[in-house]
């Protein structure tokens, strides 16, 4: 994995300065604090530090330096193991957002199948409302056109009278003829009166609309576990590593 490139072949090279004196190199180890220093900070520490090349010849015969070793080699080993794990679940995360995804385009196909449905029965009320109005009307029309045609005739028969009996009975026949088409032509009238429709409005779908949850919502489900993560970091305690150095406060540059 991550191979730390300040060890190997071009180590005679490889040149460490001091954090906190950033032009003066390393020389000197405090074994009371684990950390590397310089002249620099030796010189005003009240520790007492090892010269470094002092220590460098056995320190790889050194307890703590091989279980040190070990540590990284375990290190890495549980780096890998988890970078496996991770990748797996990596992938079915992505398997599972796409299957959620599904999921809620089947819900809107569903609801928008539903909406369909009941547009459509709206729709068919309205038309067969519409037909009902437009034939009720249309009867009323005839009642007018034939109240008009008898109004015709009666004034066609006054009109061709001439003066002898047919007068008469033209002006007695006309009378109640007209009394009986103003009786239809009120009716007529009252038949115009057309049944008033309007949506009526339904307050749960209404209601439901308005909040976001009733829809669906999208939880977590282990909130209690994603709390007790909240470091963000992988638990390195569980791999059995002992993190030997403390922060040591030096920066490694690598001669080109
Ligand atoms: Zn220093
Ligand atoms: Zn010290």
């Amino acid at each position: 994995m991550v191979a730390d490139s300040t060890q190997g072949e071009n180590q005679e090279n490889t040149v460490y300065y001091c954090g906190v004196h950033p032009t003066e190199l390393i020389k000197y180890y405090c074994p009371n604090h684990d950390t590397l220093h310089c002249g620099d900070c030796a010189a005003s520490s009240s520790c007492i530090m090892n010269k470094l090349c002092s220590i460098s010849r056995e320190i790889r015969n050194n307890a703590e330096f091989k279980e040190l070793q070990s540590n990284i080699a375990q290190l890495m080993k549980s780096a890998d193991a988890l970078e496996s794990k991770v990748n797996t679940i990596k992938e079915s995360a992505v398997k599972q957002g796409s299957r959620h995804l599904d999921q809620v385009e089947r819900l809107e196909q569903g609801l928008i199948e539903k909406i369909k449905a009941h547009s459509a029965s709206l729709k068919d009320a309205i038309n067969i409302a519409t037909s009902e109005a437009k034939y009720q009307l249309d009867i009323v029309i005839d009642m007018c056109t034939d109240i008009k045609s008898s109004g015709e005739q009666l004034s066609n028969d006054l009109n061709d009278c001439n003066g002898n009996d047919s007068e008469v009975i033209a002006f007695v026949k006309a009378k109640p003829v007209l009394q009986s088409k103003t009786d239809e032509l009120n009716a007529a009238g009252k038949r115009a009166n057309l049944k008033q429709y309007r949506f009526k409005k339904c307050v749960d779908l209404d209601t439901m609309l308005q909040t976001t949850k009733s829809f669906r919502s999208y939880e977590v489900e282990n909130e209690e576990m994603q709390s007790s993560q909240s470091t963000g970091r992988p638990d390195i305690q569980s791999t059995n590593i002992h993190q030997h150095t403390e922060a040591t406060g030096y920066y490694i540059y690598m001669s080109p």
